[in-house]
């Protein structure tokens, strides 16, 4: 089988408390398969070329932060894009990197079951973008199937306890309210989810 390679687009460095504990370098790779009304990267995953890069060489180019990684417990974040697409890729890469690193992934779970699973096996933590639990709120502001993301997370949370899933809820301006924000966070609850995380999109129109 053909070595996966991962679509980079760019890394982002030291940074704190935004993708995960301590230290991170945020991998973002090219690639998702929903078509957020808001989303910021929507430009970026169109226009720019992503450079196929190995394992191997990524980790080459993260390791330069590997003291800080070890002393603040913190380690690389993918995503994107979305970066289950590449679990493959992630898990190549975490057989590759100390154990002492942790190793994220940023993900709307909108996409095969099977990707989710090897996921589990490869990644330390997961920050969810739920979007919204309404499959028709979902489906008018993503394009995608509220019920895939659902099915997902009930797959993730049983391999992987809540403990390592953060669940972004957010209020999507013109698509829902703080009472679809508050219903949603009732919702994951009923689903096992701990770690929770409410904010509101900030617009900036094209
Ligand atoms: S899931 Fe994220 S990257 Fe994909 S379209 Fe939505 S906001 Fe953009």
């Amino acid at each position: 089988m053909a070595e996966p390679r991962y679509p980079l687009l760019s890394l982002s460095r030291l940074r704190m408390g935004i993708d995960g504990p301590g230290v991170t370098t945020l991998i973002a790779g090219a690639g998702c398969p929903l078509q957020c009304r808001w989303c910021i990267n929507r430009k970026l995953l169109r226009e720019v070329t992503a450079e196929p890069v190995t394992a191997e060489v990524l980790y080459e180019r993260v390791r330069i932060d590997d003291l800080y990684f070890r002393a603040s417990g913190g380690g690389v974040c993918f995503g994107g894009g979305e970066a289950l697409l590449h679990a493959d890729f992630i898990r190549r890469f975490r057989a590759l990197c100390p154990s002492e690193w942790l190793v994220g992934a940023e993900t709307s779970l909108s996409v095969a079951p099977e990707l989710v699973r090897i996921a589990a096996g490869a990644v330390d933590f997961f920050l969810v973008d739920c979007k919204d639990m309404n499959a028709d709120i979902y489906r008018r502001y993503t394009g995608g199937d509220a019920a895939l993301m659902k099915e997902n997370l009930r797959l993730l949370l049983d391999a992987v306890g809540p403990e390592r899933v953060t669940v972004r809820v957010p209020l999507i301006p013109q698509y829902s309210t703080s009472a679809d924000q508050s219903r949603n966070v009732e919702t994951l609850k009923g689903m096992g989810v701990t770690k929770l995380d409410c904010f509101e999109y900030v617009i900036k129109e094209e």
